[in-house]
């Protein structure tokens, strides 16, 4: 379903959020300060205006409420990063998504009601770690401290396996959401379906299950 996003903060990570989200077909409201950001995101962007998200009158004269998220990615400048996440939660926008630059950054954005905080560099650098020390592991989301989901290589180990033979639930603690196999995606998989060597397995659950499961069980 189409969504609508604002983001506000337009240098190297709002950018690619923005663009992204265009691109997956969603209304994009594309803010910045800075005339020439804005110009360069006109292309790939719904609507895109400059402004300065610390203006709660500009950022209620865009309707800003009305968004289903708004995004703050606005860099170094901590001060209006804060004061923008405010005024968006005061104003009643239901989810405001923020990109923080530091732990102290982030336990304000904390206690003025943001909904999500976000560390790109550090998530990117523990992917990355991951990736690297993981023959197994493609990709890696955190959805908490404790729970993830990994993309796994099925390795020689399970091929030809079903998924009531592995039982992956009962003797790991995770669960399979999907398999890819090549260009093909499998987003509901039945007990019955087997796993080829080299599928990618989807899988959810708690860091040390998955640890165990990519240890032991592949
Ligand atoms: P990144 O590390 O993602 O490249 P930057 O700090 O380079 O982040 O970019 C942040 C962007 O946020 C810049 O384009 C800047 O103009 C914009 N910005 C900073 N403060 C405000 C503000 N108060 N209102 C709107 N945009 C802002």
């Amino acid at each position: 379903m189409k969504k609508q996003f604002a983001v506000i903060g337009l240098g190297r990570f709002g950018t690619s959020v923005c663009k992204e989200l265009y691109k997956l077909g969603h209304e994009v409201l594309a803010i910045d300060h800075q005339e020439e950001k804005v110009n360069d995101i006109t292309p790939h962007s719904t609507h895109s205006v400059i402004a300065n998200g610390t203006d709660e009158k500009a950022l209620q004269s865009l309707g800003i409420r009305n968004f289903d998220y708004v995004i703050v990615a606005i860099g170094d400048d901590i001060q209006s990063s804060i004061l923008t996440t405010l005024l968006l939660k005061e104003l009643g926008v239901k989810k405001v998504w923020v990109k923080a630059q530091n732990y102290y950054h982030q336990r304000v954005l904390e206690k003025i009601g943001a909904d999500r905080i976000v560390h790109p560099e550090q998530d990117m650098g523990i992917r990355l770690a991951q990736h690297i020390t993981s023959e197994k592991i493609i990709d890696y989301i955190e959805l908490s401290a404790d729970y993830s989901i990994v993309e796994l290589l099925a390795t020689e180990k399970v091929a030809g396996k079903s998924l009531v033979e592995l039982n992956v639930r009962a003797r790991y603690g995770c669960t399979i959401l999907g398999i890819k196999r090549g260009e093909e995606i499998n987003i509901a998989p039945v007990p019955t379906d087997q796993v080829e060597q080299d599928d990618v397995l989807i899988v959810i659950g708690h860091k040390n299950d998955l640890k165990r499961f990519e240890d032991e069980g592949l």
